[in-house]
């Protein structure tokens, strides 16, 4: 069965999302929802991605602009087997546009993913694959967790699996907004979130609620990932190189060491670069190996989140799951893992 995925929402998530189904053999792009004809439709018609219009009042406007149109979105809705809604988390007039398409795929009895920017009460299910896959088998509406929350899980779950957690707290440094923006910041400042605990303690809880977390945010001038500072009482002392060895395991997450010249995030997306990444995307979470540290229980160490691409893979795990193209959770992540070039 190769499954027919509709793409709603072709910005910085759907755009990768559409990729990445492409190169898997069981599901493929039955078409991408743009809002206006800007450049994305241009490389979405290059990789044979049909285009329809959000509402089909505005196909003649990409008609105009010179683009093929396959029609209305509510035409790809019925055609697609599942819907990937990649839609912004938040509307001017408050509420999300994800929460509006959810009523439309429920009329039309389509599933549907949706993306961290929405809440977890929209599906009541969050996803992340190593952590829960099993739980979304079959499921109707699932949502992939936010960037920040996947990077928590991709290490703090296979921690507590080995080792044990008692409790984490975390100091998640945020960039201000994605590369391809030139409006949000901030530009020159450092803006606390001043909500303690922030919002991403409680999403990584939706996932994994016997994980005690607790975090703190800051957003600074930068484009290039986000940083966090985790700090963990765990269940039992161990040594740094068991905690290593914890992660050596876990799926996605991989270990650089500053000695190796991984003095910040700059490097870490160079790396990607040079592994011959599209668009330059790091989908593993990288901890610095020479910066984990344990005093008796307490683990403290350092990881970065390439905000634009951590979530790709398990949005292809999540369509796999709901679709029930595969019910080992590790076949599908080493499937996903072999299509991306992800290291491990
Ligand atoms: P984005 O703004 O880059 O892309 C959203 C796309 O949806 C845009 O192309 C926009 O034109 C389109 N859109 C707007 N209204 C629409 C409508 N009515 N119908 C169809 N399309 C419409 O946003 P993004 O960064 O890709 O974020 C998408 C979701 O993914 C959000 O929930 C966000 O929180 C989440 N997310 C974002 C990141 C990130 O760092 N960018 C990381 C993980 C998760």
């Amino acid at each position: 069965m190769v499954v027919k995925v509709a793409i709603n929402g072709y910005g910085t998530i759907g755009k990768r999302v559409a990729d990445a189904v492409s190169w898997q053999d069981d599901m493929k792009v039955a078409g991408v929802v743009k809002t206006r004809p800007t450049y994305e439709c241009l490389t979405a018609i290059q990789k044979g991605y049909k285009i329809y219009a959000a509402t089909s009042d505005k196909i003649q406007s990409f008609k105009d602009a010179g683009f093929d149109v396959a029609g209305s979105a509510m035409d790809l809705f019925n055609e697609a087997d599942i819907i990937v809604d990649c839609t912004p988390g938040k509307k001017k007039e408050g509420g999300t546009t994800g929460e509006d398409y959810k009523k439309i795929y429920e009329q039309i009895g389509k599933p549907a993913i949706f993306q961290g920017g929405e809440k977890h009460k929209l599906t009541g299910l969050s996803f992340n694959a190593y952590a829960n896959y099993e739980k979304c088998i079959g499921a109707k509406y699932v949502r992939v967790v936010s960037c920040n929350t996947t990077g928590l899980l991709r290490t703090l779950v296979p921690l507590h699996r080995k080792i044990g957690i008692e409790g984490v707290k975390a100091v998640l440094v945020r960039r201000a907004t994605d590369p391809n923006d030139s409006k949000k910041g901030p530009i020159n400042a450092i803006q606390p979130e001043i909500k303690v605990p922030s919002h991403h303690g409680p999403d990584v809880q939706s996932v994994m609620p016997d994980i005690k977390i607790s975090t703190m945010a800051v957003v600074v001038p930068t484009t290039i990932m986000h940083l966090h500072n985790v700090m963990i009482t765990l269940k039992k002392e161990a040594s740094a190189d068991e905690v290593i060895a914890a992660w050596k395991d876990a799926p996605r997450v991989i270990l650089v060491n500053s000695k190796h010249g991984f003095e910040s995030t700059a490097q870490l997306m160079e790396y990607a670069k040079d592994l011959g990444r599209p668009r330059g995307d790091l989908y593993e979470i990288p901890i610095w190996q020479d910066g984990v540290s344990v005093v008796g229980k307490e683990l403290y160490y350092t990881q970065a989140v390439h905000q634009e691409s951590d979530v790709v893979p398990e949005n292809i795990d999540a369509i796999r799951a709901m679709m029930n193209l595969e019910s080992d959770k590790m076949k599908s992540i080493e499937k996903t893992n072999r299509a991306l070039k992800i290291i491990k």
